[in-house]
């Protein structure tokens, strides 16, 4: 790795919590709360289970969410789990981090919704003080769920909270089954980002166009919607100029893509001729864990594949920052940091 990667300051929009656990504490937690389920206890046994498995189109183990979501059921874990991740990032050199996670999905053993979203809030508040790193939350709601109204309106009760946002499968769970939490979130002001991933050809226009998201979650695929003539970049539809006009961020999340079977390699990634373009591409870990990534590494891997420099990775992370769904003043603050 290059040596200024490390020290570079980088920032991150995509990272979801309960992918960024460390193994460590995966196992601690298991042990305090005698949960019965993990695969193993032993580190490197269990960090070798869910490591992506490059043999296999979908190389992304999606049972080890099932131990990670497993474990955060109460308020001390999530905490824990909040407070690690802000503190793994900075010693990573990043100094803006934007975490999202299901609180719905932290709830089984009697937490309610908002004391899960305040136990994230305050890890976030504790861990930018003790960490030095300036951070927010995205609560998301699952495509393939029936109850993101019930998420949207905890955006709104939780003046912490930054944005709303639409994990899960996007086949055959379109946005669009959810234009009615999306309208809500856009009438109260709740910043939306709405992941759209290579897999439907439509995504981008149902999340900037239909459902008025401020940033796109993935969004590589718009490559699909864009040719160039003589070194200028043409667009095949709306959707793609909005999203070029309107500087619109795309979340990429390289590392995941090739994970999940979107290209052979990060130097096949779409990110390199979008980056070319001029479009607001950010670079992003996805999740941590799940895809035994840093923010260095998949900053790494970006330069590498596409002869980027610390010049051009300082102004991919401006633009991230600026992209960014916290208030203004603590934006400043990363902003800084820059300079
Ligand atoms: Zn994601």
């Amino acid at each position: 790795m290059h040596d200024w990667i490390k020290t570079v300051p980088k920032a991150v929009l995509h990272d979801h919590l309960d992918g960024g656990l460390r193994v460590e504490t995966l196992i601690e937690l298991a042990n305090e709360q005698n949960y019965p389920n993990l695969p193993s206890t032993n580190h490197d046994e269990l960090k070798k289970w869910i490591q992506p498995k490059p043999d296999k189109s979908l190389a992304i183990n999606l049972e080890a969410w099932e131990h990670t979501i497993g474990v955060m059921q109460d308020k001390d874990s999530i905490y824990r789990v909040t407070t690690e991740a802000l503190e793994d990032l900075s010693n990573d050199g990043v100094v803006y981090a934007e975490l999202r996670f299901a609180p719905l999905v932290h709830t089984f053993k009697g937490l309610t919704t908002g004391e899960v979203v305040d136990s994230v809030v305050n890890g976030i508040k504790d861990g930018m003080e003790k960490y030095d790193i300036v951070a927010g939350v995205i609560l998301c709601a699952m495509r393939q769920e029936q109850n993101s109204l019930e998420v949207v309106n905890l955006c709104i009760e939780h003046n912490d909270v930054i944005g709303f946002d639409l994990a899960g499968p996007e086949v055959g769970f379109s946005v669009l089954n959810h234009s009615e939490a999306c309208s809500l979130a856009v009438e109260n002001n709740i910043n939306v980002t709405l992941h759209a991933d290579w897999e439907v050809a439509e995504g981008i226009k149902e999340v900037v166009i239909d459902s008025k998201a401020k940033r796109v979650g993935h969004g590589s695929q718009i490559i699909n919607d864009i040719a160039f003539n003589n070194g200028e970049v043409t667009f095949q539809n709306t959707a793609a100029q909005y999203v070029f006009d309107n500087n619109i961020a795309l979340e990429i999340c390289p590392t995941s893509n090739v994970q999940c079977g979107a290209y052979s390699d990060v130097s096949e990634h779409s990110f390199g001729e979008l980056f070319n373009a001029g479009f607001n591409v950010t670079i992003n870990t996805d999740n941590r864990l799940m895809s035994d990534i840093t923010m260095s590494e998949e900053v790494n891997n970006v330069v590498e594949s596409f002869g980027l420099d610390e010049k051009d990775i300082l102004g991919i992370t401006k633009n991230t920052i600026e992209a960014g769904f916290v208030k203004p003043e603590l934006k400043n603050k990363a902003l800084k940091k820059l300079s």
